[in-house]
């Protein structure tokens, strides 16, 4: 425009909440302001949408697993995992950031009766079978950091001093436990698998979510009692790490490294290349022989956060 001053591009005044600080930057401390946040996730087929689903704001994360079922076990739900997910994880996101009156569990449990009203009366919502997820939420809250994990989805956090601690993987199924070994001895794609996999499946829909459980985020909103929760002081954490089993596997089942490495991945290359890392991995063990598990790939999803 005529008779305006041009400045050079570098010499132009920014707001301060537009200033890259990098990652760098902030590992030194005195960052006050929300969260800074990375999050990647990957289905575990091109051609299957994902039903783990991420999402977060500056103030608070969320992370959910949708419970996968045996192809053709009737769920009484004509919406689908996936679906559940989604809406069950925004319905939470918006609980955690605008109801700091309601604890986490709270905010859980509004969510699942907030999601289960959406399904509408055409789902039987009693189904052993319906649509049911793990959850990692977590939120700042005045000088804390608040949680909540339910299910074998896990929470990783890294403290300014110290080693990580791991949260999670608290809703185990002994009653199941030497049915999945038989599961896991099959061929992976055989019949045999396949009809192993659907007792393993019924038997745990039978316990989850009464007396001992597994108890995961379903219809009922009793389920979040079930959750483990907690805070833990801002000033004593410098990043966590939420990630589903499907990314998790880095550790618990390929060995790859320690949660510390794991912490040091997610800093330096962001939760893709964990996941990319995955991958690779799986890819020279399409068979499951040298690391056995349910299949060669499941949906991965991590998120990453600096607080
Ligand atoms: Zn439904």
């Amino acid at each position: 425009m005529a008779g305006s001053p041009r400045l050079p591009p570098d010499a132009r005044p920014r707001p301060a909440a537009l200033r890259r600080t990098g990652l760098g930057a902030a590992r030194g401390g005195g960052h006050t302001g929300g969260m800074q946040l990375q999050l990647a996730g990957e289905a575990r087929r091109p051609d299957r949408e994902s039903e783990d689903f991420a999402a977060a704001s500056p103030e608070a994360l969320v992370l959910l697993d949708g419970a996968s079922s045996p192809a053709g076990l009737e769920s009484g739900c004509r919406h689908g995992t996936a679906w559940y997910v989604r809406r069950l994880g925004v319905h939470l996101l918006a609980r955690l950031t605008d109801r700091a009156d309601r604890s986490i569990a709270d905010c859980l449990a509004d969510a699942i009766v907030e999601t289960a009203a959406l399904h509408g009366g055409r789902c039987d919502l009693a189904h052993p079978n319906t649509p049911a997820a793990m959850v990692v939420a977590a939120r700042r809250h005045g000088e804390s950091l608040e949680y909540l994990v339910l299910g074998d989805s896990l929470l990783v956090l890294e403290f300014k001093d110290g080693p990580p601690q791991v949260i999670g993987d608290n809703q185990r199924f002994p009653g199941g436990e030497e049915l999945r070994r038989q599961v896991w001895e099959t061929v992976p794609g055989s019949a045999e698998r396949a009809a192993l996999h659907l007792e393993y499946a019924l038997a745990e829909r039978a316990a989850r979510n009464r007396g001992a459980g597994p108890w995961i985020a379903a219809a009922s909103p009793r389920a979040a009692e079930h959750a483990e929760t907690g805070f833990v002081p801002l000033d004593r954490l410098h990043a966590l790490a939420a990630l589903t089993d499907g990314a998790s596997r880095y550790t618990e089942r390929f060995g790859l490294g320690s949660w510390g490495d794991v912490l040091r991945l997610l800093a330096e290359s962001g939760p893709g290349e964990l996941i990319a890392e995955v991958r690779r991995v799986e890819r020279t063990d399409v068979g499951c022989e040298r690391w056995p598990r349910g299949r060669a790939h499941d949906d991965a999803s991590a998120v990453y956060a600096l607080l």
